[in-house]
């Protein structure tokens, strides 16, 4: 599991995760590698069995595969590690200048931060929290299609929090938008950190008021009442969307 405390600035090795800007190095062998020396431009990341950790972007390997097939395979505490590095480095990248004066920033060692010492503003990686939900009535459970979806997968509902707005709030305002069902009571089920590029996934079961389903067709092209016996294709298991359908499955096969 990653310790989240950054390690001090005199750190200068340890472990070293390897990653391009699309992917993580080859094999569990060479993505993680003790390192005495870590590159010039090495990330620290905090604490991996108990040495400190850093991470490294390296050009040119345009071949490594995929993080989200990495993600698809690694146990969680790996899945965690990798996530995070996905998003410190990118946020690093992305946010070289000051938003507010356009100065040149720098990254402060003892936490994820870049300073503008021009103006004093400090910026911190950026997370997007969202909600994703199942939608049950008794047992039946409505899922939806995206029009980005492989053909025949159904999943949950999900959307992004919008600015001021309360988290149980945006479960119902997303579930009214997509699908027209009103919303009894909320649940939080878990959460998720899901790195492409920066979002959390916040999961709630939610009880539908009504069975009318009323898509928009932009976001959702169908959506339908499905029971646990009959099933259309799911997204993967390690999804939290997935979670939430297996759990609402046997909270039911068990009444
Ligand atoms: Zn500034």
């Amino acid at each position: 599991m990653l310790q989240r405390e950054m390690p001090p600035a005199d750190a200068k090795g340890g472990w070293l995760l390897r990653m391009s800007d699309n992917g993580v190095a080859s094999d569990a062998g060479n993505m993680l590698i003790r390192c005495e020396r870590w590159p010039e431009r090495a990330l620290p990341l905090g604490y991996w069995l108990g040495e400190p950790v850093a991470v490294v972007v390296e050009a040119g390997r345009d071949d490594w595969p995929a993080f989200r097939d990495w993600l698809a395979q690694v146990p969680a505490a790996q899945s965690e590690l990798l996530a995070t590095a996905l998003q410190v480095t990118r946020w690093e990248r992305d946010h070289r200048f000051c938003g507010r004066c356009g100065h040149a920033t720098r990254r402060l060692v003892h936490e994820f931060a870049m300073q503008c010492d021009n103006c004093g503003l400090r910026g911190y990686p950026r997370i997007s929290p969202c909600i994703i939900t199942l939608v049950t009535h008794g047992k039946d459970m409505l899922l939806a299609r995206s029009p980005r979806f492989p053909p025949q997968r159904y999943s949950t509902l999900a959307g992004f929090i919008e600015p001021g707005e309360a988290v149980e709030a945006a479960v119902r305002r997303e579930v009214m938008e997509e699908v027209g069902v009103d919303v009894g009571r909320v649940s939080f089920f878990k959460s998720q950190s899901w790195p492409f590029p920066h979002s959390l996934m916040m999961g709630f079961f939610a009880e539908a008021a009504s069975r009318r389903i009323r898509i928009d067709g932009e976001e959702i092209v169908d959506a339908a009442w499905f029971r646990p016996q009959k099933l259309p294709q799911l997204p993967p298991v390690y999804s939290i969307s997935r979670q939430l359908i297996d759990t609402h499955c046997e909270s039911v096969a068990v009444r």
